[in-house]
């Protein structure tokens, strides 16, 4: 508990404190951005001055997810929690992530359509599988291997809810990312949410990743829970409060009611 604590504590005095920054911060980005972009394009092909503006933009683009990382603590105060199929939203990561991996991560999923919905902010949804499918690959980096995403219903009894902290007994939506990476020792295992805490050298690490995926999993009236070993990989189970009704364009009225729970 003591633990926990701190880490609220922590992420609080980071979002309050940085997200306004952030903001301002990301603006001056995009001017970087775009003036160096242009700037490339006028230069001669392969000259030392195009090397370097090549540099300028590496660097400009871990600061831009070093933003957004510190963006998505503050967005979670005002985060818009409605009815929400997440299949659609985990399938349109899933096309960017496809985009973007080398072809030695093999994707593979294992999506139930029937799941129902819950009381989601799909942009965090999305925050979540792209934080955690960045560190499997980041696991996989030297060796390649397997992605496994699957969504599924499961039903959380009372006996094992008592060991989850805030959670009620019932249905919920079952998020799993795995991968067939390196792996965590345990005394990793138990800093990973910690807000910078990061195994990784500077150039891909943040430590805020998986502290920003607790928060938005917290703010779900979720749980989320890893399993990990060396050497073999590692799986993230994110679990999800289902809504009892499938969503309806009706009155404010029961989506208020929807949302009181807890
Ligand atoms: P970052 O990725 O910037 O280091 P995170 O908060 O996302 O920050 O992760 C914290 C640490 O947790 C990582 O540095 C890494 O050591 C460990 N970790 C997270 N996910 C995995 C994974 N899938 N496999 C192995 N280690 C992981």
């Amino acid at each position: 508990l003591q633990t926990q604590l701190r880490q609220a504590q922590k992420m609080e005095a980071i979002g309050t404190l940085a997200g306004g920054i952030a903001h301002d911060f990301n603006n001056i980005l995009f001017s970087i951005f775009g003036y160096t972009e242009m700037t490339i394009d006028i230069v001669p092909e392969n000259s030392p001055a195009q090397r370097n503006l090549m540099q300028v933009l590496k660097a400009a683009d871990r600061a831009r997810n070093l933003v957004q990382q510190i963006l998505a603590f503050s967005r979670e105060s005002n985060q818009e929690l409605r009815p929400l199929r997440i299949q659609p939203v985990i399938k349109e990561s899933l096309k960017l992530l496809r985009a973007s991996l080398p072809s030695t991560i093999e994707i593979r999923q294992n999506i139930d359509e029937k799941c129902g919905s819950v009381m989601g902010d799909p942009t965090q949804i999305h925050q979540i599988m792209m934080n955690l499918c960045t560190n499997a690959y980041h696991a996989m980096l030297e060796s390649g291997g397997v992605l496994l995403v699957s969504l599924g219903e499961t039903e959380l009894g009372a006996d094992e809810t008592i060991y989850y902290s805030n959670i009620e007994p019932g249905l919920y939506l079952k998020l799993s990312v795995s991968d067939t990476g390196h792996g965590m020792i345990s005394e990793t295992v138990e800093r990973i949410f910690d807000p910078y805490f990061t195994t990784k050298e500077m150039e891909k690490g943040t430590g805020l990743g998986l502290s920003v995926v607790h928060g938005i999993v917290k703010s779900h009236k979720g749980h989320i829970s890893v399993y990990s070993e060396p050497g073999m990989g590692t799986t993230f189970h994110i679990c999800l409060p289902l809504v009892k009704k499938e969503p309806t364009e009706q009155k404010p009225v029961s989506e208020k009611l929807l949302l009181g729970n807890g």
